[in-house]
């Protein structure tokens, strides 16, 4: 076990950095106390560590691995765990205050958290994935547990990697403890509704702002950046809400049609060939990089792939009126300022791709009850869970005349700052660290 040590350098500078600069922003605005942006500049826990894997052909190979627990202050950490060979230590700390952040937005009793290991998970077999997964579970297995820390799916991890972890933790405590980890199979304790979570959250996000972004389905066009589960099942929605989708992309390519393309003809080719832009039809064009996507011509963008996709180097050539962020940092600081100097709406991650996580919430309350929830139930509540949370964010854009990201910073650190200035420590002199009332209590 060691600790965290070095950043690991990235085209875009430091995504930590970035990620903590919205914060800074943020908090400037609202006047936050400084004891609080003091609690939330450090992750309370990070951990590296190397995972030795015994490859098919006998070898033995070492894929670094982390593990970090940003805050703890509104609840046990939540968070997801990628396998991704870029995966490094400052991207690891900035998903994880990340999740702090959107945790708060949605007012869920959770911290943020955030896991990965570097590799490629397209080179490991499905046995090499299996111990793989299990040997994460035991290099972490002293940070996780269900009052501690919840791990979940991200990037290429799925239910069937989430089996594996709780199995695998079941075995190291010699019980099942289904609420250690979120995203699992039904038969195991997983949620109807989890598959799609991110997306729907998305959607409902969307069409409560839609008045606030000048939107309507039915004139409006839509380019699908990151054409994966997220992107998918957002695109899903927005077809059957009467939205035009016009361009659609993955790691291989892009396909556009101003006519419009369906999810269906993507779906099939995505499963005929592995990728959207092996669709072949008149009127379709084919564009061997989906990175053509964000100078696509449309009016909303949806961005579900990866971070820093759009950045000072493309903001400019942004045609859409608004965004849509379901990835996590797909826009960096800079080509931040660019389009809201162009007018270009966006809405950001914090608060658009929460769906995900709300709803593993719910999957982890009913395993805590031994409960099952139903889909109608899941929908239900994460409908009101995610229109709140609009509401939320754009009253206080109304109110603090902002942004609709720095609008939901305000929103997660009014919430972060009421739970931190209750338990600050007080200062030796005995004046109280609460001189200062909350600005907002829980709700606000
Ligand atoms: P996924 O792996 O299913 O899909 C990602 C998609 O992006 C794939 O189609 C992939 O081909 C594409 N992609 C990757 N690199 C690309 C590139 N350079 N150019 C174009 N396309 C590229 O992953 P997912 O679960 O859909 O997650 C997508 C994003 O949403 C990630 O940033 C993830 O962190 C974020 N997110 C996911 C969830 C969730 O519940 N799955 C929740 C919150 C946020």
């Amino acid at each position: 076990m060691t600790t965290a040590g070095a950043a690991t350098g990235e085209r875009f500078g430091d995504l930590f950095e970035a990620a903590f600069s919205r914060v800074r922003e943020a908090a400037g605005r609202i006047g936050t106390h400084p004891d609080v942006l003091t609690v939330l500049e450090h992750p309370k826990e990070t951990l590296a560590t190397n995972l030795l894997l015994r490859r098919d052909d006998g070898s033995l190979a070492s894929c670094q691995a982390w593990r970090c627990r940003y805050s703890d202050v509104l609840g046990p950490t939540k968070g997801g765990v990628r396998f991704h060979p870029q995966s490094n230590e400052r991207e690891v700390i900035a998903l994880a205050l990340w999740m702090t952040c959107k945790c708060a937005v949605v007012d869920i009793p959770y911290g943020g958290a955030k896991g990965a290991v570097r590799v490629d998970p397209r080179d490991l077999s499905e046995t090499e994935l299996q111990r793989l997964s299990h040997a994460w579970v035991h290099a972490f297995a002293s940070m996780i547990g269900p009052e501690r820390d919840i791990p979940a799916p991200d990037v290429a991890t799925n239910a069937r990697t989430m089996a594996w972890m709780a199995d695998e933790y079941g075995r190291m405590i010699g019980r099942q403890e289904p609420a250690v980890i979120t995203g699992k199979p039904l038969a195991l304790g997983g949620i109807p509704g989890r598959g799609e979570a991110t997306g729907k959250g998305g959607f409902i996000v969307l069409d409560a702002l839609a008045q606030r972004l000048d939107l309507k389905p039915s004139e409006t066009r839509v380019m699908i950046y990151g054409f994966g589960n997220v992107g998918r099942s957002m695109a899903q929605f927005l077809e059957e809400a009467g939205y035009r989708i016009v361009g659609a992309g993955d790691s291989s390519g892009a396909v556009t049609s101003q006519k419009g393309l369906t999810v269906d003809e993507l779906d099939k080719a995505k499963r005929a060939h592995g990728s959207v832009s092996a669709l072949e039809r008149d009127g379709v064009r084919r564009l061997r990089s989906a990175s053509s996507l964000i100078s696509g011509d449309c009016d909303l963008l949806v961005l579900a792939a990866l971070q820093n996709e759009i950045h000072e180097g493309n903001a400019g050539k942004v045609k859409a009126r608004a965004i849509i962020e379901l990835a996590n940092g797909p826009i960096t600081p800079e080509g931040d300022e660019i389009l809201h100097r162009r007018g270009v709406h966006v809405v950001p991650d914090i608060l658009a791709n929460a769906g995900g996580v709300t709803v593993s919430y719910f999957e982890w309350l009913q395993n805590r009850e031994r409960q099952a929830w139903t889909w109608q139930r899941v929908d239900e509540t994460l409908k009101r869970i995610m229109r709140d949370a609009a509401r939320r964010v754009g009253d206080t854009a109304l109110e603090l005349d902002v942004p609709l990201r720095q609008a939901a910073y305000a929103v997660a650190l009014r919430r972060l700052e009421a739970a931190i200035m209750a338990t600050a420590p007080v200062p030796s002199n005995g004046d109280s660290p609460h001189a200062r009332p909350p600005a907002v209590s829980r709700g606000g």
